[in-house]
């Protein structure tokens, strides 16, 4: 098992761990999970409040995404045969 250090627990004791080439002691695994949820919802909710004070462009930049993720999709699935 991975040693306590002083920053564990911490998103920055998360990349020391990964910059050491090491799993991340428990502390830190739960610190980064704690951190990418809050972002997601934090980016969720950004998302909505955009859709809802700007819906032109929100519906603009989703046709735009809607068509380069169907673009990138055809490039990963290969020629057409
Ligand atoms: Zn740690």
């Amino acid at each position: 098992m991975t040693r306590l250090r002083a920053g564990c627990g911490t998103i920055s004791g998360y990349h020391r761990h990964r910059r050491a080439g090491e799993q991340a002691c428990e502390a830190c695994k739960e610190a980064w999970a704690i951190y990418g949820y809050d972002r997601t919802m934090v980016r969720s909710r950004a998302l909505s409040r955009l859709a809802r004070e700007n819906p032109e462009r929100f519906g603009e930049l989703m046709k735009q995404e809607a068509k380069a993720f169907a673009a990138e999709q055809k490039l990963l699935d290969g020629p057409d045969e």
